[in-house]
């Protein structure tokens, strides 16, 4: 391995570099984004409104479009340190194998129990919840990372935490489950019978393997049904995107203590917290115009929110329990090909991060799974990193930019996001071993569907 003498292969900060305040990126936005609407009245969302569903101070970081940085509490801070700083790794092993002159840095989250950046956002939204004198939280969980992590959180606060886990992944993956239990979680196959919302999909659709939109809608109708409980989400909304900002700070942290710039910075995007998180500082220099930087978003060409998808308001779930947000979506009804193996199956986008796009601030790409797959299982032979197979859209495109400059000989310097290891993700990785997996590209007849289901925004 060829080593750059003055730059070490992990670049880690110490407990007292840690950041101590999180970064609200939406401060420096001149167009902010577009505001949650209620569905009935099409008006902006109150705090009073939105307090019935989510726990108050998560509430004023919601729809704070203002301040720029949020002291991260004390309690939270401890918790951080139990797996953070996380490192900042030279890639020289990758850069070796794809022998570009480019300089790779990859930022890993997966070093956590929950196996993915998720812990970050948890442990806030558990703290605020227990602050408030609540008994417990509900949550939907689709591949089982978000519910982990918050089941993680609670235990360690001693919080209940009810999970609602779609029913194909509840009976497909049994470890996560079994993890979650182990922290104290119950975890509920959805859809089910505990709720209204439960009952009465199953009565239409009996025999239904479930979707992250159903358990959306029975973790929010269990979080109003019960006294002291309220619902929290683990991507899209602005303030896990300021949680997760505490990636960036680290890695920009990191990458100054070197004197490093970076090129390209380039993240996967499901509802777009890792990303958002991971550029929000940098974001927020090429904002006030102290410095130029390129983003790229990498999605899955099978569920292409931001490629393809329209800027429009839309439900942020199938069962239309939630508020309107203003995204890039393929529309609430959208259902991703069963053949789809990568995670990053959601419809819509984080509203920042669709603004953003839309300003062209921001580029988008969108990837075949069996490239994404070749992307990983070429990091973990030469990085050692067994990575998940929604952080390897990232890796995917990264290796692609680095195999560019190989042709033009420029040395830039690209950044990603690990978001975590694929352990759980095995029966995928089976399959692209075997040659068994295809890809799935949807043709626009396909994707109509979904953009039918768009609500009729008055005024708009
Ligand atoms: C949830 C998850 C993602 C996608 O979510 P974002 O909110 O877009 O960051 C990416 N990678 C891993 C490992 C995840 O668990």
């Amino acid at each position: 391995m060829k080593q750059d003498s003055n730059i070490p292969y992990k670049i880690y900060l110490e407990e007292s570099e840690m950041p101590k305040s999180w970064y609200n990126l939406r401060a420096d936005m001149p167009v902010k984004p577009a505001p949650l609407l209620n569905p009935e009245t099409f008006e902006p969302m109150t705090a009073e409104e939105l307090g019935t569903v989510f726990c108050d101070e998560l509430v004023k970081q919601e729809l704070d479009n203002e301040t720029a940085y949020y002291p991260i509490p004390q309690e939270i801070r401890d918790f951080y340190k139990m797996y953070r700083p996380s490192p900042l790794v030279r890639a020289y092993c990758l850069e070796e194998k794809l022998n570009t002159p480019a300089k790779i840095y990859y930022k890993f989250e997966g070093n956590n129990t929950s196996g993915s950046h998720k812990l970050n956002s948890a442990i806030a939204q558990a703290y605020y919840a227990k602050n408030q004198g609540l008994k417990g939280v509900t949550t939907e969980t689709g591949a089982g990372q978000w519910g982990t992590a918050l089941s993680m959180a609670c235990a360690y606060l001693g919080l209940d935490c009810q999970v609602y886990m779609v029913k194909v992944s509840y009976e497909q993956k049994p470890f996560r489950r079994e993890v979650m239990k182990t922290y104290g979680a119950s975890v509920t196959p959805s859809p089910s019978e505990t709720t209204n919302v439960g009952r009465k999909i199953l009565e239409e659709h009996p025999g239904t393997t479930g979707s992250l939109g159903c358990a959306i809608s029975e973790a929010v109708e269990a979080a109003t049904s019960q006294e002291g409980y309220r619902y929290v989400l683990g991507s899209v909304l602005n303030q896990v995107m300021l949680h997760q900002s505490i990636i960036g700070l680290e890695t920009k942290a990191a990458l100054d203590k070197y004197n490093i710039t970076p090129d390209i910075i380039i993240g996967c995007a499901g509802g777009g917290s890792n990303l958002g998180g991971l550029i929000a500082p940098f974001m927020g220099e090429k904002l006030r115009k102290e410095k130029d930087y390129q983003f790229i978003a990498v999605e899955p060409a099978s569920c292409p929110s931001l490629t393809r998808g329209k800027y429009a308001y839309d439900f942020c779930d199938t069962g239309k329990v939630t508020p309107l947000a203003k995204m890039y979506t393929l529309g609430h009804g959208f259902i991703p090909s069963a053949n789809h193996a990568g995670g990053l199956r959601y419809h819509g986008m984080s509203s920042v991060l669709s603004e953003l796009y839309d300003e062209g601030l921001m580029e988008a790409r969108s990837v075949e799974q069996t490239a994404v797959f070749e992307a990983a299982k070429m990091f973990a032979q030469v990085e050692g990193i067994l990575p998940a197979p929604e952080s390897s859209h990232a890796i995917r495109v990264a290796i692609d930019e680095a195999l560019k400059c190989k042709e033009t000989g420029e040395e830039k310097t690209i950044v990603f996001g690990l978001t975590g290891t694929g352990y759980f993700d095995m029966v995928a990785y089976g399959k692209f071993n075997d040659g068994e997996m295809s890809d799935y590209i949807p043709t626009d007849e396909d994707l109509q569907p979904g953009f039918d289901s768009l609500p009729e925004i008055p005024n708009q």
